[in-house]
């Protein structure tokens, strides 16, 4: 079976969060499973661009609404993903630094979906799936449906997975030139609320939706930015299909990120290690309990409620943690940390910016990861922590909720709490506290985390058969 996965993130080419590691992982396991995977991406101006090697495959000349431009499809060399990379290099649009935050990203990722469309139809073969994430790509499915030009492919299924519903692609009407010619009949289905929301109409037009996690689905019938109601009209196509984690990227036995390698056997001396490093790093105390949190600091995080519970913590529990925040965002989120760190004498340090191998010693070496997010689809960190015998604080919802049972419960091993409030949070630091003091306890939670198995075969399985019903 020939799957060829649109998005607009790979890793390790291009990352900004949890759809990257997705799409860099998934595809791996399926080919190593007998799939013909195969990932196409915009061609960013990134590092792994420059040093690989590249085929150009397909070159075609193309428009969006009256601006004809020619993309090059280019495919690395060697597989060394583990699957067929192909980017599409569109010159001025894509080639860029950044991934998102250009004014002219909806003119941007609709000529990348049209390239690809206009890609696929060049093919002397059809896929036997095109599997789409995100709103980047997810006009993709009433394209082949409705767009004259795409008639052909109309029999190719199509599966939309939605890694964060709060992102739609919204569009002007003014923009819907942008859309290759189609039938009018179908409006429709571009629009809700007066602009074209390409989520919506990728939930509307796939023949299956999934999100990355069951309880994720079910929030979103009350909580999708304005989608509530479509998710509910259509639940009959959706599942929940709970993300794996890329068990050989994400091992602390063989991570290169780290220099102190560590099994379930050795963990204790191997986190410690970690957490020395750390510690020296950040002038942190190595005696206390470290919590962490990395990630976008933003509302959808919980971010904005970490500076205020960091200061309640040091007033109600006492000086007995350290805190140590990784992540960039929201620019009054980052000053208000900054204005926490420093009034915490040395008990918290902070890094603003993305690091991709400061996230894996932290994952290492530190004692808990504090997740209050208002809003979780899967949530990655939560898994990586864990196959690093590092504990989760997480609020219940989403992913977090799906993949963390409190340390309370029968076999629990994480700490749990129902609301993003200041409050909720500092009671869960306070456990982690607590349960820090007791060296025995603290273990067999790290031997518990560290048994659980989040690899990619169980989700594969579903994919596999969701493709299969198709
Ligand atoms: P998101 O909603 O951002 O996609 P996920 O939990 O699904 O959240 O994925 C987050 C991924 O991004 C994890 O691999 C995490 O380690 C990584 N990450 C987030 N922020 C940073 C950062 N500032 N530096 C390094 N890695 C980061």
């Amino acid at each position: 079976m020939e799957i060829l996965h649109v998005s607009a993130e790979c890793y390790p080419v291009a990352k900004a969060g949890g759809l990257g590691d997705v799409v860099g992982a998934l595809p791996k396991y399926q080919h190593e499973a007998g799939y013909i995977a195969k990932v196409v991406m915009p061609m960013y101006k990134t590092k792994f661009l420059n040093t690989h090697e590249w085929d150009v495959v397909h070159k075609g000349y193309t428009n969006l609404g009256n601006w004809w431009f020619i993309y090059t499809i280019i495919k690395e060399k060697t597989n060394v993903l583990g699957f067929d990379l192909y980017q599409v290099d569109i010159n001025g649009l894509l080639d860029r630094e950044k991934i998102y935050g250009y004014d002219d990203d909806p003119a941007r990722f609709v000529a990348f979906q049209i390239a690809v469309v206009d890609w696929v139809a060049a093919w002397k073969h059809r896929p036997d799936v095109i599997h789409v994430h995100d709103h980047q790509a997810a006009l993709i499915p009433f394209m082949i449906k409705h767009c004259y030009r795409y008639q052909h492919l109309q029999g190719i299924p199509t599966v939309l997975t939605i890694h964060n519903a709060e992102y739609q692609g919204w569009l002007g009407w003014d923009k819907s030139y942008f859309i290759p010619a189609w039938d009018n009949w179908k409006s429709g289905l571009l629009e809700w609320k007066n602009s074209i929301n390409s989520l919506a109409c990728g939930v509307r037009c796939a023949w299956k939706v999934t999100t990355v996690s069951p309880s994720y689905l079910e929030e979103l019938r009350w909580s999708a930015n304005g989608l509530e109601a479509l998710f509910e009209y259509e639940k009959g196509k959706c599942t929940g299909i709970l993300n794996g984690i890329d068990m050989n990227v994400w091992d602390p036995e063989t991570d290169s990120y780290i220099e102190n390698h560590y099994n379930i056997k050795n963990k204790t001396d191997g986190k410690a290690k970690n957490k020395k490093l750390l510690c020296e790093r950040f002038s942190l105390d190595e005696q206390k309990p470290l919590l962490a949190f990395i990630g976008r600091l933003v509302g959808e995080k919980g971010a904005d409620l970490l500076p205020q519970a960091i200061g309640d913590s040091f007033y109600y529990i006492g000086r007995k943690m350290n805190f140590l925040i990784l992540g960039s965002g929201s620019p009054m989120i980052e000053q208000n940390l900054e204005r926490a760190r420093t009034l915490s004498s040395g008990d918290c340090s902070i890094y603003i910016g993305y690091n991709e191998s400061l996230s894996h010693l932290m994952y290492a070496g530190t004692d808990f990861i504090l997740m209050p997010s208002r809003v979780e689809p899967c949530g990655l960190n939560q898994m990586y922590a864990m196959r690093y015998g590092t504990m989760p604080v997480v609020r219940s919802t989403g992913g977090l909720r799906d993949t963390v049972r409190d340390f309370g419960d029968p076999d629990g091993y994480g700490i749990r709490f129902n609301n993003p409030v200041i409050g909720d949070i500092t009671h869960a630091i306070w456990r982690a506290v607590q349960l820090y003091t007791d060296p025995l306890l603290m273990d067999e939670m790290r031997r518990r985390m560290m048994r659980l198995d989040f690899s990619w075969e169980t989700s594969m399985k579903h994919y596999g058969d969701l493709y299969a019903s198709l």
